[in-house]
């Protein structure tokens, strides 16, 4: 069979031509990242996890009509995506002070906020994704005004679908990052939602225990990132509780003490 031409590699995933105009196939590698690339590491299971979780989550998503680049799981590691023009930015929002928002703001981690949250990064790893406001988004081009009108919209429907999502399996849904696209149809463009949502862009902390279960595990030295992983899995009911199929540990390729 012909190699597949790969299109991109990110830190976290590979993109290859999909078998017909207009997909993709998104592969999920192991590799975990942190501090702009200057921590790595490869945590044997999480892509497949990942790839997984991001399924459920996206499916989920379109079924309450908010439409993503997400087609079908197809292996493992592997889903068939649609073909999107990515706009620039990360979009965070945060419903609970963590991160770089208690940084920034001198909050205490933890705290509520008073209403969610939405920031912009824009999304340039030379100038390590610095915070941007709405008012440099329009003046630069990275989205007009209607293409924000739709992304703060479905950015605030995804948090209220995930709060919930994660609330009944007792998963304190505290921030998440997602990216979006523009996809072509003909003469005709709308702006999806793409890339991924999994451990790895969210904070999710145990309601009771506030036990982290996301990369923070990676970025904070924690270790048990996969069995983390596979319990927010199994949570949400995606595998099994006695699924032993990804159960070796984390194998600690290089890391870098943080800037
Ligand atoms: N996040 C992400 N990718 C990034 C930066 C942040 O997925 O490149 C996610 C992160 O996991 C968290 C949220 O966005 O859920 C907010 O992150 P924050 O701005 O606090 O950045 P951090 O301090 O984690 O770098």
């Amino acid at each position: 069979m012909a190699r597949r031409k790969q299109i991109y590699e990110g830190k976290a995933k590979i993109l290859y031509e999909g078998p017909e105009p207009g997909t993709l196939i998104q592969y999920f590698k192991d590799d975990a990242t942190a501090f702009n690339a200057e921590k790595h590491a490869v945590l044997e299971g999480k892509g497949i996890l990942n790839n997984r979780i991001s399924e459920f989550i996206m499916s989920g998503i379109e079924r309450i009509g908010i439409p993503t680049h997400f087609i079908r799981r197809l292996n493992m590691r592997e889903q068939l995506i649609r073909q999107v023009e990515i706009i620039p930015l990360e979009v965070v929002v945060r419903n609970v002070a963590a991160g770089s928002m208690v940084k920034r703001l001198g909050l205490k981690e933890g705290d509520l906020l008073p209403r969610p949250v939405i920031e912009f990064y824009l999304k340039d790893d030379k100038l390590g994704d610095p915070l941007v406001t709405e008012d440099h988004v329009n003046a630069f081009g990275w989205a007009n005004p209607q293409e924000m009108d739709d992304i703060l919209n479905m950015a605030m429907r995804v948090n209220d679908f995930l709060s919930g999502l994660f609330s009944a399996v007792n998963i304190r849904l505290v921030d998440f990052k997602i990216e979006f696209g523009r996809q072509f149809e003909g003469d005709l463009m709308r702006v999806i939602l793409a890339d991924e949502i999994s451990p790895d862009s969210c904070r999710l902390w145990d309601m009771d225990t506030n036990y982290i279960l996301d990369k923070d595990r990676f970025r904070k030295d924690l270790g048990g990132l996969t069995d983390a992983y596979r319990e927010v899995a199994t949570r949400l009911g995606i595998i099994k509780e006695n699924d032993k199929r990804d159960t070796k540990g984390p194998v600690l390729v290089s890391s870098n003490e943080e800037k």
